[in-house]
């Protein structure tokens, strides 16, 4: 018996969550995997109603779960960032979940972003806690700390010679990224082992050693070591030539382990390329502890309510949950399901240009599953 703990949030969270739901139910029945489910009504209806955003107390019941399903955080109601930072980005924090896993497939028959016939099919592992979201840095204005600009000119002058003239400067900004050789070790040990599961030969890793090399040569060390412990291939590439290939040439890449800003941005690409955020799933992992997977996008408040979302990156997120948990049958019974309903390009959502609803599109994957 796996206990998952649900949180449907806001927006158009529980409209896709239900349908992941359903599936979830069917696939799970027939394969015999017992999940027991509680749900937890967190978002902007419950701080609205009682002032609290996440409570210790139903932190320490989502330490008794093996697993999160969420679907989205976020409200026009609630100040930005009181949900988001609040709930998303403390429960991965509290929990740890320092591999963001992110599958960037296009199925057929979803409108690609890019001309032709393409065949993609790649797995971005994001560091998920630390390099330039570690919340260092400041800002020193002349007005308010002339001492503190003044020491900072010195600094950056005389011992670091940074090339930027800060004589006329009144007011400065840096943040520090910062990169641990136990947590670049966690994640590329994990991207290694997901390569050798998949069958792949070979590992990109993404970075800009050649401009940031403190933090980005530490991370390529420990590169070299997976890829001796594990025997599998590895590449460097910088993250510029990653983004262009994988507009140009996105076929050559199976899987790719970034930091966590470079990360950020290229998946968000990959989910350009997979169709749009309606269909990108993720998964916040720690292999040891309290994972939490969800669809990429957020609550889409324009459309909530509406029946206009897309349940496919839900569906694939519960999906993904399940792989992570042992049952890879169950997980690509799940996307061959998905998949046998997209590829005649008639099943569609509004997102892209269809007019199936949220429900008709979750009862159409439903189907296609009971079928198989
Ligand atoms: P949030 O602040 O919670 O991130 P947002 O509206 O800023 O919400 P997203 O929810 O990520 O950002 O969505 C951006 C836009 O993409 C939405 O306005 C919506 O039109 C569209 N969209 C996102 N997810 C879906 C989906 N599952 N189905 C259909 N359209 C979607």
């Amino acid at each position: 018996m796996h206990k998952i703990g649900v949180i449907p949030g806001d927006g158009i969270g529980p409209e896709v969550v239900r349908e992941a739901r359903k599936v979830l139910d069917v696939i799970c029945e027939r394969k015999g995997i017992q999940l027991d489910f509680e749900e937890f009504p967190l978002g902007a209806a419950h701080y609205l109603k009682t002032g609290e955003v996440l409570s210790d107390e139903t932190i320490s019941r989502l330490e008794e779960k093996e697993s999160i399903l969420l679907g989205a955080m976020g409200d026009p109601r609630v100040s930005p960032g009181v949900l988001e930072k609040g709930v998303l980005l403390r429960l991965r924090f509290h929990f740890d979940q320092y591999v963001n896993l992110r599958p960037v497939k296009l199925f057929q028959g979803v409108p690609a972003a890019l001309a032709g016939d393409r065949k993609i099919d790649m797995h971005f592992i994001r560091e998920n806690t630390e390099d330039f979201y570690v919340g260092l840095g400041s800002r020193v204005r002349t007005g308010s700390s002339r001492e503190q600009l003044k020491l900072i000119r010195e600094t950056y002058e005389v011992k670091f010679d940074i090339g930027i003239d800060l004589k006329d400067t009144d007011e400065l900004a840096y943040q520090i990224g910062i990169i641990t050789r136990q947590g670049a070790r966690r994640v590329i040990d994990y991207a290694f082992d997901l390569a050798k599961k998949k069958g792949a030969d070979l590992v990109t890793s993404v970075d800009k050693a050649n401009v940031l090399t403190e933090v980005y040569g530490l991370w390529r060390e420990e590169v070299e070591k997976a890829s001796s412990s594990y025997g599998i291939e590895k590449e460097f590439q910088y993250v510029d030539a990653v983004a262009l290939h994988m507009v140009r040439n996105p076929e050559r890449f199976k899987v790719l382990v970034t930091p966590n800003l470079f990360g950020d941005i290229l998946t968000d690409l990959g989910a350009a390329l997979q169709g749009g955020l309606g269909f990108a799933p993720s998964g916040n992992i720690n292999p040891s502890g309290v994972s939490m997977f969800e669809p990429v996008h957020g609550s889409a408040p324009d459309i909530a309510g509406k029946g206009l979302a897309n349940p496919v990156g839900a569906i694939l997120s519960s999906a993904l949950m399940l792989d992570t948990l042992g049952y890879k049958d169950a997980a690509h019974e799940m996307e061959s399901a998905v998949m046998s309903v997209l590829s005649d390009g008639k099943h569609r959502t509004a997102d892209v240009g269809g007019k199936m609803s949220t429900t008709a599109m979750g009862d159409a994957v439903l189907n296609a599953l009971k079928s198989q």
